[in-house]
């Protein structure tokens, strides 16, 4: 029997509105493993109704006592690690190692944000005038609507709940319609650890009905959305005044100057590339190589990619698992074609694998010109290109040619090479000597350009998005003092 989940309101399982359900899938073979609530507005409204109330004593638990909770989060996830692993194999697709790092990751951020609980740092300054103190404080902004992708379906939502819980907030969570069932194990986790019910809520459904009414609802203060491009501009159009966080995708490069070890290079492409099946913000989607080295590397790229093996994500022999879903073979597929269409040259992979499960063969095109589409647009599979360039301003350029700028690397014993790059590279995040991913939860996380809207998750930026500051004057001359020089004497 396929168990059928409620929408979590108020901490109680709860029927949608519209009594309809929708089917999750396990990726690796296609099937039913949970179902879920088709939510309404109705159902949202509920939810947002009980965030509100949660918010009220939720914002006046002392920040260091929500930090308690926080650590609590995590040591229950700490001892989960291999069930929720295994979870996020069988609901998303990534092999497992790389499922136990999500979880992980979210460990990560529940202990660095229950540490913020003790800082949350305003700062103070002095007066122009004399006998006056001045300073800000950090304040809940009150109901939050979290809304998230598939591709890290623990690490994200918990990269949004942890500072939002530590700042006071109270949340409405849609995950994506792939994933529930790990963002509804994370839900129930943070509750056991601690966290009243009511101040985290999960209504499930459809993007353009559940997540669009979180987007437009008046009494939600703050959006905080990680996903597409497409709807992350959807957001911006429909979030009114809300304070709104966008973290969407990217087109990563990872330069390979001629003066590199071309056998650390090609490990961190392999792994940058065709980690998580390509389904990363991060992913490396464009190797922009130096012409001295272009052929001996994509000769060693060729070989070592087609070694990679692909099936069951539980399985530890396996390197890469199946795409989400059966469009996301469609939309891989179709970038295949787009790049042959462009004469582009198709080195290995370019087709599904199998009847059953949507796994892709990983994929590499060369001959590769900057303005082609393959080289332009974010495909989200295991499809990577490579482009030839003859010097490190070109490679630069190249890097920039893009609307994303999210994360950058490059491959270089050159300390000189490695600065410029540094500066000149458009991206929220640049690598010397690591592929494009790996990202640590103490520094800020985000990107430029259409990445975002220039927003950062995690680290001490992590948590501008879920605050407001409130800055507070105090006069204890016992005059009434005017700034700015103002003289007006009242009679
Ligand atoms: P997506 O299609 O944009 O979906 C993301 C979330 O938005 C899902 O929960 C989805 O619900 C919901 N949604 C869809 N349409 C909506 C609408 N009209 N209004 C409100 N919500 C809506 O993205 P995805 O395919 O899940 O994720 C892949 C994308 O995420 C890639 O572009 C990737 O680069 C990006 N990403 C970015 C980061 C980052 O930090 N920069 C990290 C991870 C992923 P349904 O599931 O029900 O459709």
């Amino acid at each position: 029997m396929v168990k059928i989940y409620g929408h979590h309101i108020s901490g109680k399982s709860t029927k949608s509105d519209s009594r309809k359900t929708f089917q999750v899938l396990n990726p690796s073979n296609e099937k039913v493993i949970a179902k879920f609530q088709l939510g309404t507005k109705k159902d949202i409204n509920k939810a947002v109704e009980a965030a509100s109330q949660a918010h009220k004593k939720w914002s006046s638990v002392p920040a260091p006592k929500r930090g308690e909770i926080l650590l609590e989060i995590a040591k229950i996830l700490k001892k989960r690690k291999q069930q929720l692993g295994k979870l996020e194999s069988t609901e998303m697709g990534k092999i497992l190692q790389e499922g136990l790092g999500d979880v992980q990751e979210a460990i990560d951020v529940f202990e660095y944000m229950a540490g913020e609980g003790r800082r949350l740092f305003g700062y103070t300054t002095p007066s122009e005038l004399l006998h006056k103190s001045c300073y800000t404080i950090r304040q809940s902004l009150g109901v939050i609507g979290v809304i998230t992708p598939w591709n890290f379906p623990i690490a994200i939502p918990a990269w949004k709940i942890a500072p939002a819980l530590i700042c006071g907030n109270s949340i409405v969570l849609k995950p994506s319609s792939d994933t529930p069932m790990c963002a509804y194990e994370l839900v129930k986790i943070c509750e056991e650890a601690g966290v009243p019910k009511g101040v985290i809520n999960i209504v499930t459904g459809s993007g353009s009905e559940v997540g669009a009414e979180i987007i437009k609802h008046p009494k939600i203060r703050g959006i905080s959305f990680t996903g597409s491009r497409s709807v992350g501009e959807f957001v911006t159009q429909n979030a009114g005044l809300k304070k709104v966080g966008l973290e969407l995708g990217g087109k990563n490069p990872i330069v390979i100057m001629d003066d590199a070890n071309l056998n650390l290079a090609l490990k961190g492409v392999i792994f940058g590339a065709f980690g998580t099946t390509g389904q990363r913000c991060t992913a490396s989607s464009r190797i922009i190589v130096h012409n001295k080295v272009f052929k001996e590397f994509e000769e060693m790229l060729v070989e070592k990619t087609s070694k990679l093996r692909v099936g069951n994500p539980l399985q530890s022999t396996t390197d890469v698992g199946p795409l989400i879903n059966n469009a996301a073979v469609e939309k891989v597929h179709n970038y295949t074609n787009i790049g042959k269409k462009e004469y582009a040259k198709l080195l290995c992979g370019g087709e599904k694998i199998g009847t059953k499960g949507f796994f892709y063969k990983p994929t590499i095109f060369t001959n590769v010109t900057p303005k082609m589409r393959i080289a332009q647009e974010e495909i989200f599979g295991p499809t990577t290109v490579l482009i030839k360039v003859n010097n490190l301003k070109e490679a630069i350029d190249v890097c920039n040619s893009v609307d994303y700028g999210l994360s950058a690397s490059i491959y270089t014993k050159d300390i000189s090479n490695a600065y410029l790059f540094i500066e000149k590279v458009e991206s929220g995040i640049a690598y010397v000597n690591a592929p494009t991913i790996g990202a640590e939860v103490h520094l800020p996380f985000g990107g430029i350009k259409n990445t975002g809207n220039g927003t950062r998750e995690a680290g001490i930026e992590g948590i501008h998005e879920f605050s407001e500051t409130k800055t507070v004057y105090i006069d204890y001359s016992g005059n009434l003092q005017k700034s700015q020089g103002i003289k007006w004497n009242q009679k």
